[in-house]
């Protein structure tokens, strides 16, 4: 099977250690292309060397709403200069987040040192990000976390990318799947799903249609549950788990179950949707 993984950061330090590992297992696993996403100006320059040392990464550039309070004031000249340098890149990691206003706690490590930009903020600068898309062209990721509503009022308002653009890991309800994908949405399916506490979304990518759905990691990020992980998780430096990227063929495992598809048929239809929407 011919695998894509439609998200995922593969440059964070996490993996660092591993990264010849890494490669090796994805390649082991059929794995043809990941896209990886940059999400701060800091890691930009690491997508690109990655992206100029490894032939299966396609990078992509953008400022995610946990980075949208601590830009500087050139970010969006930065962003530019990436898309400029390097014409297989694409737009993302860009979104909506209310969940760090909301429910994130005051003392998240993953937050540490971040100003939480108010949703009005990181709605202009998820509006520029998205419109710098459209005007070359380029399909988008997208993150949103508790934010659905206005994401879509948001995308329904703006000029939307030609080739469409990704909801990435999307956990919205399965009532605003066709209103997304009206818009020209794909929606790529997170191996963490399989979680049973995380049942629901059984019916939201019941929802999906055929020709809109992905498969991602999102690694190191979003550990699948133990029994599901083909690959143990890595140890980083920091003395925490890391999901391991060649976990995404677990992750199309669980997905044909949840869509009672057989892996090859949906592996196949993956594979032109990751063309359709990527190229
Ligand atoms: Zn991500």
């Amino acid at each position: 099977m011919n695998l894509y993984d439609a998200h995922c950061h593969l440059q964070d330090s996490w993996l660092t250690p591993h990264r010849g590992r890494v490669f090796a297992d994805l390649a082991a696993a059929g794995v043809q292309a990941v896209v990886v996403n940059g999400s701060s100006e800091s890691d930009w320059p690491e997508v690109a060397a990655l992206a100029a040392a490894r032939p299966i990464v396609r990078p992509s550039y953008g400022l995610h709403p946990w980075d949208v309070g601590n830009r500087t004031s050139d970010w969006q000249a930065r962003l530019v200069a990436c898309l400029d340098a390097e014409p297989r890149a694409f737009v993302g990691e860009i979104g909506l987040d209310r969940w760090i206003l909301d429910r994130a706690k005051p003392d998240d490590p993953r937050l540490a040192g971040q100003r939480r930009a108010p949703l009005s903020e990181q709605s202009d600068v998820f509006r520029w990000q998205l419109e710098l898309a459209v005007s070359r062209g380029l399909p988008a990721s997208v993150h949103c976390l508790d934010a659905h509503g206005a994401l879509h009022d948001l995308l329904r308002a703006a000029r939307r990318p030609a080739p469409g653009f990704l909801l990435h890991a999307y956990n919205g309800s399965a009532e605003l799947v066709p209103a997304f994908a009206k818009l020209g949405a794909y929606f790529s399916f997170n191996g963490a799903f399989l979680d049973p506490r995380k049942e629901r979304l059984r019916a939201v990518y019941a929802a999906v249609p055929l020709d809109r759905l992905l498969v991602e990691t999102d690694a190191p990020a979003m550990r699948l549950p133990a029994p599901r992980e083909e690959f143990p998780p890595l140890p980083t430096p920091e003395g925490e788990l890391a999901n391991h990227p060649a976990n995404l063929r677990a992750a199309y495992r669980g997905l044909a179950e949840w869509r009672g598809l057989e892996p090859v048929a949906l592996a196949q239809q993956v594979e032109e949707n990751f063309h359709r929407l990527f190229g």
